[in-house]
């Protein structure tokens, strides 16, 4: 027998199934029921809380020649009849499907008439992913749409839509489903299907699906495939390739304890067997919300979890919050960086310092964190994270200063803005994001320097420089030799350079390629690894 994913089998057929978003039911029901269709929707809201299902069912709706209260019958010849569906009901992935093409071909089919039903019902999916040029050539459908044709539009990303789009359509705003729901339809699912998970497993799954039912329901599929009589939460987070609890739990222990080389030794070792830091920084996300739910009001979870969660009770309220700030951002950030683990590293030291009380000794921690990284180095030969070679930079910087010239910085910094022509380009987004929020301060003909408020904005920039000479070459038709640093080091630099101007030394542009051939530098691997991740103000804790 063929196997059908539980998420396919108990898809809702009709808005009664449906799982939350009540008052989008209600209304849409009651447009059908009055007749009252508009030619144009836009469902957003996250994953997995039912646009597509609730657009799916409102197009059967719609067409049903005997609609009960606005819902579909199932009884029909439209709601039985799968090929009446598949002609008046097109499904489009814009994910897919970006092109003009596909929207002039909807153009040119809007004036046919619909095969059985009434309507010929458009779902465009991830509508967010068209190209400026789909959405112009939709936009000219949706002025004078057919009275047949009905559009419905859906979207995680509701910013991403023009405005011209979104003015033209009934915005139906969908929700998170309350864990409470999503625990309710599993059960019940799980009821049907015979089978047993745990009450905390259950939980758990509704938990980490984060509102997204079909996430929660396709996880549910997963576990009861494992076939096993004994399913723990372990084994959920096994299954999901994610860190046990006690893992989570330690790295925050490891945080509030200041505990800067346990955790950078727990990073290390996650990241050295493929773990998930994007999924273990929202688990950490989760733990820190279960301490501010356990510090304000009791009995809320099991006593069992309430025990374990006792030895975070004197992380205050404001810290607490801080740090949930710090690991949004950290989660944020992940998603736009391929150097994880470094900037996962970066937030951890963030973290210590919220607990670091003013008169802890700064020396100690610098120290603490050059024997972490000695051991590092000591332990391991096969470093999967290299460290970054930045001896060039010196040299660059140098050279920038010795033909620096004003005009050029003003024609450079002119053209400067193209770069946000790429923030919407998906291979060069994360890379003009991080070039647009330097400032372009020293322009030769063939260096530039760039300078940055935050040195971990810097150390990303070192990281990813190949990408970023790439970027700039295509921008301004011209090769540069690029370097970042930071704004303090920039002042002293600055410092400098005008007193030598005063000295009469003048600097001289120098060939990369030959000073590395008649120097060595010398800059020990611990030095190289440090400056490059912390740069030289780690101690200067604020
Ligand atoms: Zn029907």
């Amino acid at each position: 027998m063929q196997y059908i994913s539980l998420y396919r089998k108990y898809r809702p057929q009709n808005f009664k199934e449906v799982v939350g978003q009540e008052i989008i039911k209600k209304i849409l029901q009651n447009s059908i029921k009055n007749n009252k269709i508009n030619h144009a929707y836009i469902f957003s809201g996250p994953r997995g809380t039912g646009k597509t299902s609730i657009a799916k069912i409102f197009a059967k709706a719609v067409n049903c020649f005997d609609n009960k209260d606005g819902d579909t019958c199932g009884e029909c010849d439209f709601c039985k009849n799968a090929n009446h569906n598949e002609l008046d009901i097109i499904e489009i992935d814009a994910a897919s499907n970006n092109g003009v093409e596909e929207i002039r071909e909807i153009r040119n089919n809007v004036k046919l008439m619909p095969a059985s039903g009434k309507y010929k019902v458009y779902i465009i999916d991830e509508v967010h992913m068209l190209s400026t040029s789909a959405f112009n050539a939709l936009l000219k459908t949706l002025e004078e749409p057919p009275e047949h044709v009905i559009f419905i539009l859906a979207t995680t990303e509701i910013h991403k839509i023009p405005e011209t789009v979104l003015s033209r359509c009934q915005k139906f705003d969908f929700k998170n489903i309350p864990e409470k729901q999503i625990i309710e339809r599993i059960k019940k699912i799980l009821e049907i299907e015979q089978k047993n998970l745990p009450i905390e497993v259950i939980e758990l799954i509704a938990k980490i699906s984060n509102g997204g039912l079909r996430d929660a329901i396709n996880l549910t599929d997963q576990i009861i495939s494992i076939n096993e009589d004994n399913i723990t939460l372990d084994s959920v987070y096994n299954l999901i390739g994610s860190v046990p609890e006690e893992t989570i739990f330690n790295l925050i222990l490891a945080i509030k304890n200041k505990d800067i080389k346990k955790g950078l030794d727990l990073i290390n070792e996650l990241y050295k067997s493929g773990k998930n830091l994007t999924d273990i920084t929202e688990r950490m996300q989760l733990l820190i919300r279960d301490i501010v739910i356990n510090n304000v009001t009791r009995k809320y979870f099991t006593k069992e979890y309430e025990e374990k969660l006792e030895q975070f009770d004197d992380i205050d309220s404001e810290t607490s919050t801080h740090m949930a700030t710090l690991l949004f951002e950290l989660g944020n950030e992940l998603k736009k960086t391929s150097n994880k683990k470094i900037l996962f590293e970066i937030y951890f030291i963030k973290l210590v310092r919220l607990f670091t009380a003013e008169e802890t000794n700064k020396k100690d921690i610098k120290e603490k964190i050059i024997q972490t990284q000695t051991n590092d180095i000591n332990k391991e030969e096969n470093i999967i994270e290299e460290p970054i070679d930045i001896s060039y930079k010196k040299q660059r910087i140098n050279n920038t200063l010795a033909e620096a010239d004003k005009n050029l910085k003003v024609e450079f910094i002119k053209k400067f803005e193209e770069i946000n022509d790429y923030i919407s380009n998906k291979e060069y987004n994360v890379i003009a994001n991080l070039l647009l929020k330097s400032t372009p301060e020293v322009v030769s003909t063939r260096n530039i320097i760039f300078i940055y408020k935050n040195n971990f904005e810097v150390v990303l920039f070192d990281k990813n420089i190949e990408e970023l000479q790439k970027l700039i070459n295509k921008v301004y038709n011209k090769k540069y030799d690029i370097v970042a640093i930071n704004l303090e080091e920039w002042k002293k630099i600055k410092e400098k350079y005008i007193n030598d101007m005063k000295n009469g030394i003048k600097y001289k542009y120098e060939d990369e390629k030959q000073i590395e051939k008649t120097k060595k530098t010398k800059t020990s691997q611990i030095e190289k690894t440090l400056e490059s991740m912390f740069g030289d103000d780690i101690v200067t804790i604020k």
